[in-house]
């Protein structure tokens, strides 16, 4: 049976069985079906043995013609077969006893490994099988055919389990017990989109008989995984739609209007568009739980001001959190100069002085405050709202999913507004934000030219200098980008130190360098930053500090030197910073000439396009989803074990459509919550490997 221990199967005992559970984490019979091979090995094309070349891996076939132990002290056994084109010996160092029971003269045998030549043909410990000639059908697991190999560790290995060893015990429990698997999915639904039956595909990931048998295998695997999801998010966001509900407040439509005639700009329509979303959910009953995505400096904080305008009133406040110091700042003297007669808004920062910081307190718990603005300081105990109705979260990939919720829960129940300019493949917001209703601004503003970028080899720089020099004598001020503030014995990189020390005295010496990075103390690091913002300091050497956010429209030209030690989307963040004016503004990206195939890529994709949707998914493509979800989402680096977030884009909304239909048509949505709560959803469940998918959950 399914559930039944590992130790019911044949040579496998107590002792074995414990080490199978502590090293693969194997406990059932259910479980050994789903230990998934690392990887497969051709063994599927047969040579016959006189046209093997030595070191080529082989498989052969033949029949025993001799086993004898061999060497000076008979220390290894030979196997010699025969396949009627030439011989071939199979050599055994190990497990002698045990081999020459096994082998007999006159048996058919198929050999698999690397074939050297030592006085004649070999292949030292082959792997083998034997094949029925009665039937004279091949139930070869070992050879042969397409051969899994799984995860082993020394321990396994010395009893016995090798990928060998997983092979016998996993066949044996596919014969035994794959009839009871029970498929969840419906065969209509399967059929729609060509997947395979549960069964068919856990033979086949195991078993298969050609490499896009092991493929399909995998997409039905992978769409367990991806429909349980999508079922878990869906019920979720029905849940939530249907248990909590809002205080209605009636939007200050005037306000609003006032507010949208005295910017200084025209919204572009994906603003707009947005503003509009946000104005829905904020009207509904129900919270609103919405991401904003938009490339760097498509304008995403003036449609936080507007959510911040339509939301707050009659006594409700909104928060607002930033990643950084720097960042809240900006924001909140941004948020001053324009909503502040209508909007009474404090700052709170980790860096401020005490008193300051009782005062913001105080304002937020007797509702002197209709906005705050602010760091994680927001998520601290002391930090208590007369009636909190707005969470916006700035660049909320710098954040944990807990700090978001912290804040959240210090109202009653909020709307949710997360921003990131980090955008978001398709098939990753569908997953790991699958509880969000996703907006984005993909058109930047008219005003707006695209910044052109270059790359460079370190003998360019000094005319990189000289175009500095230029743009500085016209006004314009410059980011000078480094990896690492000081220098290091481990790495031979240039730090931004150094790199300082180097543009102040001998290149730019009439000209205002300072430094910023992120080990300066809070002040001296606010005053940098102001003086830049003001047009003191011509060119800023720093680290990625500058990195979220940062809205300095003058600077026209950020050199980012060791440009190969930046992924992504770290790159685009960076050219971010630049291009916020009017002017043509320059991304310089610097890099020593021998650097990685994946570095040089990196590089190539920057410069070949400004758009953040294409470079992220790039990103993606380049790294796999895992790491990808990793910087996403600060904390959330699990991924699934067969979906495949690079590939499996359409399996996913397929996926999402069935889950979608499946939870509609649920009747009490809050005791079917109840027991995915407590884990009790096992109808669902089956067929699935519950611990890796409980993980994703989790
Ligand atoms: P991000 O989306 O990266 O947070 P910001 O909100 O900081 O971008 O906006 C970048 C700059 O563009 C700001 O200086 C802002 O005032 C300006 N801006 C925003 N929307 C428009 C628009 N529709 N037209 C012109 N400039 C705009
Ligand atoms: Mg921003």
């Amino acid at each position: 049976m399914l559930n039944d221990p590992i130790t019911t199967l044949k040579g496998i005992g107590p002792k074995k069985a414990e080490q199978i559970r502590r090293d693969a984490g194997i406990e059932t019979v259910e479980d050994l079906l789903y230990y998934i091979p690392r990887r497969y090995v051709d063994r599927s094309y047969f040579k016959l043995i006189k046209d093997c070349f030595v070191n080529e891996t082989v498989t052969v076939s033949g029949t025993i013609r001799n086993v004898a132990l061999a060497g000076r002290r008979r220390k290894f056994l030979e196997v010699e077969i025969d396949d009627s084109t030439d011989s071939l010996t199979g050599v055994f160092f190990g497990g002698i006893r045990y081999f020459m029971k096994i082998f007999s003269v006159g048996d058919y045998v198929i050999f698999s490994g690397k074939m050297n030549f030592y006085l004649k043909k070999q292949i030292v410990h082959p792997d083998f099988d034997f094949i029925d000639d009665t039937s004279g059908s091949i139930h070869a697991i070992n050879t042969g055919r397409i051969i899994p190999l799984y995860r082993s560790t020394e321990n396994l290995k010395s009893l016995g389990f090798d990928s060998r060893g997983f092979r016998r015990i996993i066949k044996s429990a596919l014969d035994a017990c794959l009839t009871q698997v029970e498929d969840t999915i419906d065969w209509d639904i399967l059929n729609r989109h060509a997947l395979i039956g549960i069964r068919e595909a856990l033979y086949a990931i195991h078993f298969p008989d050609t490499f896009e048998q092991a493929e399909e295998a995998r997409k039905r695997l992978a769409f367990n995984e991806l429909f349980f999801h999508q079922y878990y998010l869906s019920l979720s966001r029905r849940y939530l739609r249907e248990t909590k509900v809002k205080k209605q407040i009636d939007i200050d439509d005037s306000r609003y209007r006032s507010f949208l005639s005295s910017l200084l700009f025209q919204l572009t329509a994906d603003q707009k568009t947005a503003i509009d979303e946000i104005r829905r959910d904020i009207e509904s009953p129900y919270p609103m739980n919405r991401l904003l995505q938009g490339d760097v400096g498509s304008g995403k904080t003036v449609v936080a001001m507007a959510a911040v305008l339509l939301a707050c009133g009659q006594g409700r406040q909104a928060a607002l959190m930033a990643p950084t110091e720097i960042l809240a700042q900006q924001h909140f003297i941004n948020f001053q100069s324009s909503i502040c007669r209508a909007i009474r808004t404090v700052l709170l920062t980790g860096g401020m002085p005490r008193a300051e910081k009782q005062n913001s307190y105080e304002m937020i718990t007797s509702g002197g405050a209709d906005l705050v603005i602010g760091t994680h300081a927001l998520i601290q105990e002391d930090v208590v709202f007369r009636d909190l109705g707005l969470v916006i979260i700035d660049e909320q990939h710098r954040f944990g999913v807990e700090q978001r919720s912290a804040l959240r829960l210090k109202g009653d129940v909020t709307d949710l507004l997360v921003m990131t300019a980090t955008p978001i493949p398709r098939s990753l917001s569908l997953t790991i934000y699958g509880d969000l209703h996703v907006t984005s601004i993909r058109t930047m503003p008219a005003s707006r030219l695209p910044v052109k970028t270059m790359a460079f080899g370190e003998a360019r720089l000094d005319g990189v200098y000289r175009s500095i020099e230029k743009y500085i004598s016209q006004g314009r001020q410059s980011y000078y980008v480094l990896p690492l503030i000081e220098e290091s014995d481990k790495i031979d990189l240039k730090s931004a130190i150094q790199v300082y020390d180097f543009l102040k005295k001998s290149v730019f010496p009439a000209r205002r360098v300072e430094l910023l990075h992120g080990r300066m103390n809070q002040e001296e690091r606010d005053s940098v930053m102001y003086r830049f913002k003001n047009g003191d300091i011509d060119i800023l050497v720093c680290t990625t500090v500058i990195e979220v956010g940062i809205d300095v429209p003058n600077v026209t030209v950020i050199v980012i030197e060791h440009a190969e030690r930046f992924g992504l989307a770290q790159l685009h963040q960076l050219r971010g910073r630049v291009g916020r004016g009017r002017e043509q503004s320059f991304c310089i990206l610097i890099s020593p000439d021998d650097i990685s195939d994946e570095s040089r890529k990196r590089i190539e994709t920057i410069v070949s396009t400004n758009d953040g949707f294409i470079i992220a998914e790039e990103d993606l493509r380049q790294r796999g989803a895992g790491e990808l979800i990793g910087v996403l989402q600060h904390g959330h680096g699990k991924s699934f074990e067969f979906a495949d977030l690079s590939l499996d884009i359409d399996l996913i909304l397929y996926a999402r459509d069935v889950a979608e239909k499946h939870v509609s048509e649920i009747i009490d949505v809050a005791s079917l919550w109840e027991q995915f709560m407590h884990k009790k959803y096992s109808p669902l469940l089956n067929g699935i490997r519950n611990k890796k998918i409980l993980s994703i959950l989790s």
